[in-house]
């Protein structure tokens, strides 16, 4: 069910185990666009009839965030994650939606580096 062979070379190259439970929560991840949180990742798990942990689920999250695999926005005051692509990036943002781009130029403005810019997307700027 859950695709090994994409998902295991990915953990082990950036250096964390792999682990049953980091192999599910990506599988979730990998199926949205936007960015879900800990609690919606883990009721899909449910509904998919995995008996993981909440506790687990932020576990798998975190120290896949800090692996750079993972990267975690706040959303309306909410931590929301996204499975991000293995190029260098920094992240566009819509305030309105949580939308996600990624875009690759590594900007350095006075010595920082963008890491997150927010603004509105092109389907919240229509409405
Ligand atoms: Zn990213
Ligand atoms: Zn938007």
């Amino acid at each position: 069910m859950v695709d090994m062979a994409r998902w295991g070379p990915m953990l082990a190259a950036a250096g964390i185990r792999v682990t049953n439970q980091r192999l599910l929560v990506l599988d979730v991840l990998a199926a949205h666009r936007l960015p879900v949180s800990a609690q919606r990742v883990h009721t899909e798990l449910q509904d998919r009839g995995e008996h993981t942990g909440l506790t687990t689920v932020y576990r798998a999250l975190a120290s896949m965030a800090e692996a750079g695999i993972v990267h975690a926005f706040t959303h309306m005051g909410e931590a929301v994650y996204r499975l991000c692509g293995p190029a260098r990036h920094h992240h566009l943002v819509c305030r309105v939606c949580g939308m996600v781009a990624e875009r690759q130029e590594n900007d350095v403005v006075d010595g920082f580096r963008a890491e997150e810019v927010y603004g509105v997307c092109a389907t919240c700027e229509e409405r």
